[in-house]
């Protein structure tokens, strides 16, 4: 009847297409029963086998994951065809979320996991084992501090601290012939001191070592690790990504540029990438190539543990990323405003806020997070405050919030105020909180998406109570 012709194949392949048409899409696949058009929560723990050999043949390997064989597809796979065998290794709902942050990082294949800290710990664990050695910039999220110094401590896993990143003569001190990883973070709270990604990934790359980075606070919409020479990435996707702080979630991204052969040739070992684990099996490097360090963390890690994310929260995870971008540039907006205003106010000491033009770190923050129309870095939306008084100012400024909602938390929708001295690092020595700039009056804002004058407003009530 009619001429008209066949209408466009559906894309799968969201590579070369801009970031915002890839939070909305990548890792999306058709569902053939009913066309839903939001990929929807798979809550099964299993999956049924077609028969005996196919048991055998997702079993053995020959069958990969979806998220692994990736790159390059132009064809929709079918949710029946990435072969699961259970939902601790992976889940339809949790793909999604998976190649979607994939794609907005730049990176290869990712492995979603329950928490922030059961992702940095499973990424860690792929590389290093009892006896090795990782070597971490010192200015990073107080919960990743106590787990390095408690439980890789109990795991024979060292660590030392690299003080001033940007002298090579510390990080040579630091690094050891067991040394397995560099550890470090985009926008560390709360003191926003930005990291220079770049230089720290050239110490990395001179010994043969992955650079492992936490983007929770950067987010990929203002900074993409892989693009300064980091290997692998770390979410606690609770955060932006999520966007909404109703679930705790987690995520490691491969980058696919790490030369793991070279690394062993060179005598820094990581066997679970490079090695055979059982008789007749090739090792991960050879089977998946580019994915393999991410295949390691599925399958010799995460499906160990069982650290694994619910697909309620995968499905709440890959929903929320659909407009990182959108909600990353208000609160930027929002935060650059509100520490720029702060700095003008008689009862505040100090900001820390890379982006401001008064910080020492404002030409790296223009310079790796970009700049508003006044020339400030967009360094995230959660900074230091100090305020006059020491504690007692502390506490009269806190008590003193209305819209600011008082509770541990950062990157969702609410802003929201700690104090980290009495919190995130109550456990520390004080000669280490000196030495970590967490001072009696420094709280930490996190800044949501109310609006502006809100919370300016809020904020000048407290200080009226100093
Ligand atoms: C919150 C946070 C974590 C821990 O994540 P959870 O999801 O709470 O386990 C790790 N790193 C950073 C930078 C964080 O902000």
């Amino acid at each position: 009847m009619s001429s008209s012709p066949r209408p466009e194949p559906p894309v799968y392949d969201w590579d070369g297409f801009g970031f915002e048409t890839r939070q909305v899409h990548a890792g999306e696949y058709p569902d053939r029963n009913h066309g839903l058009r939001v990929p929807p929560i798979a809550l099964s723990a299993g999956y049924l086998f077609d028969d005996f050999d196919d048991q055998v043949s997702r079993f053995d390997g020959s069958i990969h994951w979806r998220a692994e064989d990736h790159a390059g597809r132009a064809t929709a796979p079918s949710p029946s065809e990435h072969a699961p065998i259970y939902s601790r290794q992976g889940n339809p709902t949790n793909w999604v979320a998976e190649e979607r942050l994939a794609s907005l990082e730049g990176g290869v294949v990712s492995v979603a996991v329950s928490s922030g800290q059961a992702a940095i710990t499973s990424a860690l664990l792929a590389l290093a084992q009892h006896g090795d050695h990782i070597v971490s910039t010192a200015s990073i999220y107080g919960g990743t501090r106590i787990l390095f110094g408690r439980s890789f401590a109990r795991f024979g896993i060292g660590f030392d601290y690299v003080w001033d990143a940007d002298d090579d003569a510390e990080w040579e001190r630091a690094i050891r012939p067991e040394t397995k990883a560099i550890f470090t973070e985009t926008v560390p709270n709360p003191c926003n001191d930005v990291t220079d990604l770049r230089r720290i990934a050239e110490v990395a790359a001179r010994h043969h070592l992955p650079l492992v980075v936490d983007n929770t606070v950067g987010t990929p919409a203002l900074i993409r690790p892989f693009e300064h020479g980091a290997n692998v990435v770390v979410h606690s996707t609770t955060k932006f990504l999520t966007g909404h702080g109703a679930a705790v979630g987690g995520a490691i991204v491969d980058g696919g540029n790490f030369d793991w052969a070279a690394a062993e040739r060179a005598g820094r070992s990581f066997p679970l990438i490079t090695q055979s684990s059982r008789a007749g099996v090739a090792p991960m490097l050879e089977r998946f190539g580019r994915g393999a360090y991410a295949r390691a963390v599925r399958e010799s890690v995460v499906n160990d543990i069982g650290p694994t994310l619910s697909p309620l929260h995968g499905f709440l995870l890959h929903q929320g990323m659909e407009t990182l971008s959108l909600r990353m540039e208000r609160h930027v907006e929002s935060a650059i405003r509100i520490a720029a205003w702060l700095e003008q106010q008689p009862e505040v000491e100090s900001v820390d806020y890379a982006g401001l033009p008064s910080n020492p770190l404002h030409a790296r923050a223009v310079r790796d997070y970009g700049a508003d129309a006044e020339g400030r870095g967009r360094t995230g939306s959660v900074f230091g405050v100090t305020v006059r008084g020491g504690i007692e100012g502390a506490r009269a400024f806190v008590n003193g919030l209305r819209v600011f909602s008082r509770m541990t938390g950062i990157g969702d929708t609410r802003s929201m105020v700690i104090h980290p001295l009495s919190s995130t690092h109550s456990t520390f020595a004080p000669e280490l909180n000196e030495r970590l700039g967490i001072t009696p009056g420094l709280l930490r804002l996190s800044v949501g998406l109310e609006s502006a004058e809100d919370l300016i407003r809020d904020l000048r009530h407290a200080l009226d109570r100093l």
